[in-house]
Order: C-alpha cells, then sequence, then structure tokens
C-alpha cells in the first residue's frame, strides 16, 4: 500500500470513528437526569412506554400545552373519553375515507427537524401504507382547495397525540429529543387515527393486573380503563400501544402484570404488531386490495 493510499485510510476510519460519537452522544443526551424510569431493569429501558416516559417529564407544563393524560394523551380541558368518538355518525373523529377506498391524512412537518430526522417520521408513517389503507401525505395547499384538516408534526415538550382526529390543524408532539423512533412515532400516530392505549381496554382486567402500590404518586389515573371500541381483536400485549410493565414505576418495580402468567413480555413491541394493523383496518373497513399491492 503506498502512502497516500495509508493517509486515506487513516483519515476513513477517523470519519467513521466521528460519525459513531456523534451518535452515542445524541443517544445518551437524550436520556440524562436521573428519574425514577432509571431504576428499572436494563432491557426495559427502551420500550415505547419507557422512550416516551422520558421524554415526557416536563410535557403538559408549559402554559400553551394541552394537558397531557394517561402519558401522552393531549386533551384541552379535562378528561374525554376519545375512542368511542370513532363510533360516532356525525362529528366522528375518525378521518373520512375518500372515494378510492384510501384514508388519507394530511400533515405538515416542522422545519425543526434535520432531514434524518425527517426521514424517520417518513418512513414510520409510509410503514402503514404497506399494511392498511392509511395513506399520510403531505398538505395541499393550493389556491382552489387546500386540505383543512392535517396533522402537525412539531418538536414541543415531549411525545404526545390527541386521540382520533380534531379540526383544523392538529399538532403531534415529537421532541427531537427522545421522540424520534420509529415506534414512538407509530404509537403517537396511532393515537391520531383514534386509538386508546392497550391497558386502557375495557377488558383489561382479565389480562392485567394493576399493581397501585408501585404507581408514582399522583399518576394513578394513568391506569385508568376506557369504554373502548375492541373491534373484536383480543387483548394484545404485543401491541405498540401497550405500556411497558414498568410504566411510571415509582420504584422500580412493576406496575403491571399479565394475569394468569405473570413472565409474558408485556409492552417490548418495536413496531405495529399484527393485531395493531388489523384494528386500523377494522376500523377504517379498509379493503385487501387498498394495501397488498
Ligand atoms: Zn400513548
Amino acid at each position: 500500500m503506498d502512502t497516500s493510499a495509508v493517509i486515506l485510510l487513516v483519515l476513513l476510519l477517523g470519519t467513521l470513528n466521528t460519525v459513531q460519537c456523534q451518535y452515542e452522544e445524541t443517544k445518551s443526551a437524550d436520556f440524562e437526569g436521573s428519574s425514577p424510569i432509571d431504576n428499572i431493569p436494563e432491557e426495559e429501558k427502551y420500550t415505547v412506554s419507557a422512550l416516551i416516559e422520558r421524554a415526557n417529564k416536563n410535557a403538559g407544563q408549559e402554559l400553551d400545552d394541552p394537558d397531557i393524560i394517561e402519558g401522552d394523551i393531549a386533551v384541552d380541558t379535562g378528561f374525554q373519553n376519545a375512542a368511542p368518538c370513532t363510533s360516532r355518525r356525525f362529528f366522528s373523529c375518525k378521518w373520512p375515507r375518500s372515494r378510492d377506498g384510501l384514508v388519507y391524512v394530511p400533515y405538515v412537518i416542522s422545519s425543526q427537524y434535520s432531514s434524518r430526522e425527517k426521514a424517520t417520521i417518513v418512513k414510520a408513517m409510509n410503514s402503514f401504507a404497506n399494511a392498511t389503507c392509511v395513506r399520510f401525505r403531505p398538505r395541499k395547499r393550493r389556491i382552489f382547495f387546500k386540505d383543512r384538516h392535517y396533522l402537525n408534526i412539531e418538536s414541543n415538550t415531549g411525545c404526545w397525540s390527541y386521540v382520533g382526529r380534531r379540526r383544523g390543524r392538529q399538532v403531534v408532539s415529537l421532541a427531537r429529543r427522545g421522540c424520534v423512533y420509529h415506534q414512538v412515532i407509530q404509537h403517537e400516530l396511532l393515537h391520531a387515527l383514534g386509538f386508546h392505549h392497550e391497558q386502557a381496554r375495557s377488558d383489561r382486567d382479565m389480562h392485567i393486573r394493576i399493581l397501585y402500590e408501585n404507581i408514582i404518586r399522583g399518576k394513578e389515573s394513568n391506569f385508568e380503563k376506557i369504554k373502548t371500541n375492541n373491534l373484536g381483536t383480543p387483548y394484545d400485549y404485543g401491541s405498540v400501544m401497550h405500556y411497558s410493565r414498568y410504566a411510571f414505576s415509582r420504584n422500580g418495580q412493576p406496575t403491571m402484570v399479565p394475569i394468569p402468567n405473570a413472565n409474558v413480555a408485556i409492552g417490548r413491541a418495536t413496531q405495529m404488531s399484527s393485531w395493531d394493523i388489523a384494528r386500523i383496518n377494522r376500523l377504517y373497513k379498509c379493503s385487501q386490495r387498498s394495501y397488498s399491492e
């Protein structure tokens, strides 16, 4: 090998190293500062709910923030049972289905994000198109036509979303620090499509036991049940909408255990489960044709 080749190789290795270091830095910066969530077992630290809980330490406290309930659900005033609104005939919070059988959800992604973050968000959005009739697409603003109802994806305090479609500009917050992960983005988008947390399901007491003594004081309301429409699907521990067994733990002990077998993994999804996908297709009455092409 001649000298110039060696120099080139050294330079190349140097660059690779820098990229790696930057990545490590970003990763650990997302998790600085101690909180009860630090006491949970290592393998549980990167579950959807652990990521959200960490990123949301300060969510809902700014003056302009909406109230945040159940960890990451935005409500304007007080408590709302949002999921049943999907079955309303008028003023439904479902996104409308267009004549071609597809459900278009217009979006705007804030310029706060880097191109890499934007790509991660768009990739998560496109994952819905592979298996459902939901199509997230950029908001159209033409002279004679514009999308009135749309999602505004922005880096606000933490990761949160409203449940179901609201009207006009609807914020989905994905903080650059801590929320731009595939599973977290899918989770927040599922809220925007009208889905609640799996452990809030009306039939959850048959599948999980809540250990109130281990929950952070004042956070017990995160474990309330909701009269959800379960769309004929079984309770799903592998749903990306299921919180982990250590969610809102004040002492590093579980707050939820599955029954009858306490050892079954819960809330460890790294992407939408096949039941998450089936629920979208049932709620929005997608025909097989719209997603199997
Ligand atoms: Zn959530």
